[in-house]
């Protein structure tokens, strides 16, 4: 996995690495790889580049041949990203998402897939939530949801739901999953209690200002729910959650920024500390 980019480049030019979204303005990731760039000492800039997914493939690559190194890829171009490059990660193969490329120098492009790890640091070792033997259930089968679901049920859960707003993508995503344990996919409509250990809400819904209509039963004291968005104040799926006395109802920033570590680390080969990092964003949230 640490395959390392060791390109030549001019003593004092920045690296130039970046995040490619449709939306992006709203990408806190120029700020996270920031703050790892000054504390491991690297000289590099992070942007963000708004392209529209008719553009993705002939504009993405004209990044990289004009010296981007690295892209992080959002919304809604993971899937798209995993037919670009030429080389997958095994966790990027198995997700059919990339939320990471790496332009090496004999011209290769790698693409990774750090959602899962990312989500799994956050609920593991920053939340201290075990997940074995859970019942889980995933609202959202876009790039997010499918680099999430491997990692997930690598951790034993005793079953996985994905849910979507166009159930044909939960029932195929489902059935791609199939092989590593107990999991269904259905509509909003379908879902039914008894209540879930966990609920990660993978759709954007929240981006839009929207929760998708629940079903009752879905949630009790014992449920923690984590939004994949993030920004200030409530979101309406943490508001949901709440308002069902939820035992918890976070917000996507830890997995942020475990998901852009771990992005840093295949770009230069360094770990960065994500605790100052997670204490700086928690004033934004
Ligand atoms: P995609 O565009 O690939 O997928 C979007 C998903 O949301 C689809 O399942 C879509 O359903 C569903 N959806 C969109 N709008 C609505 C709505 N109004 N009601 C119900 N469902 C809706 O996006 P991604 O999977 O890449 O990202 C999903 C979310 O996760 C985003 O908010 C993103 O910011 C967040 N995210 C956060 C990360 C973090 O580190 N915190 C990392 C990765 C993602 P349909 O199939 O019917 O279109």
């Amino acid at each position: 996995m640490a395959r390392q980019v060791n390109l030549l480049h001019e003593a004092g030019t920045p690296d130039q690495y970046g995040i490619v979204g449709h939306p992006v303005a709203h990408s806190w990731s120029p700020f996270i790889h920031g703050m790892f760039a000054i504390a491991t000492a690297q000289n590099l800039v992070y942007r963000l580049f708004d392209i529209a997914p008719d553009d993705f493939r002939r504009e993405t690559l004209r990044l990289f041949t004009s010296g981007v190194r690295g892209l992080n890829i959002t919304l809604p171009h993971k899937q798209a990203a995993a037919d670009l490059v030429n080389e997958l990660t095994p966790r990027a193969a198995r997700a059919q998402a990339v939320n990471t490329i790496a332009f090496f120098e004999d011209t290769t492009l790698l693409g990774d897939n750090t959602d899962g790890i990312g989500l799994i640091c956050d609920l593991e070792r920053n939340m201290q939530i075990d997940l074995a033997d859970k019942r889980v259930l995933i609202l959202g089968a876009g790039g997010a949801a499918r680099g999430v679901i491997a990692p997930l049920m690598e951790r034993e859960l005793r079953s996985v739901t994905v849910a979507n707003r166009t159930p044909m993508r939960a029932r195929n995503l489902a059935a791609e999953f199939s092989d590593m344990g107990k999991i269904a996919g259905c509509s909003f409509a379908e879902l039914q209690g008894p209540p879930y250990d966990l609920i990660v809400n993978a759709t954007s819904a929240s981006l839009q200002g929207e929760m998708p209509e629940m079903p009752a039963g879905l949630v009790d004291e014992e449920t923690v729910c984590y939004d994949m968005a993030y920004g200030r104040g409530q979101t309406p799926f943490t508001t949901w959650a709440h308002s069902l006395h939820a035992r918890r109802a976070t917000k996507g920033w830890g997995m942020l920024v475990e998901q852009a570590a771990e992005s840093f680390f295949l770009w230069r080969g360094i770990r960065p500390n994500t605790q100052p990092v997670l204490e700086a964003l928690a004033k934004h949230a």
